[in-house]
């Protein structure tokens, strides 16, 4: 029986692809208020319409601002912006009630990824 076979898990899609969700989540300092907000609410996995919707503002510019978050996190795609909030979320979000407080990326998750 090889390694690869045993439990239930599978080769690492981090190491195999040299992409790591967790890239990014220690520059959130480099996000305006207004970008981090956008950023907290993209982790719903809501469309554009109703992100701008909840912020008050246009489409266009919930996208403009998505692209803009992207580029200052080195992030490619809408959805590794949405993870990276998924995985955010706990540093993003001030509300003491907040019913989704978790930690998924505990301090030093990411030093362990940083060979
Ligand atoms: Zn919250």
């Amino acid at each position: 029986m090889s390694a690869r076979s045993e439990g239930t898990g599978t080769a690492c899609a981090y190491r195999r692809t040299g992409t790591i969700p967790v890239y990014g989540t220690d520059r959130l300092g480099e996000l305006t208020y207004r970008e981090r907000e956008v950023l907290l609410l993209l982790g719903t996995g809501l469309g554009n319409r109703r992100l701008a919707s909840e912020l008050g503002i246009a489409e266009r510019t919930v996208k403009a601002h998505i692209a803009r978050i992207a580029e200052k996190l080195e992030r490619e795609t809408r959805l590794q912006v949405s993870v990276l909030s998924a995985l955010s979320h706990d540093d993003l979000c001030v509300d003491p009630s907040c019913p989704g407080r978790h930690s998924v990326a505990p301090p030093g998750a990411l030093s362990a990824f940083a060979a």
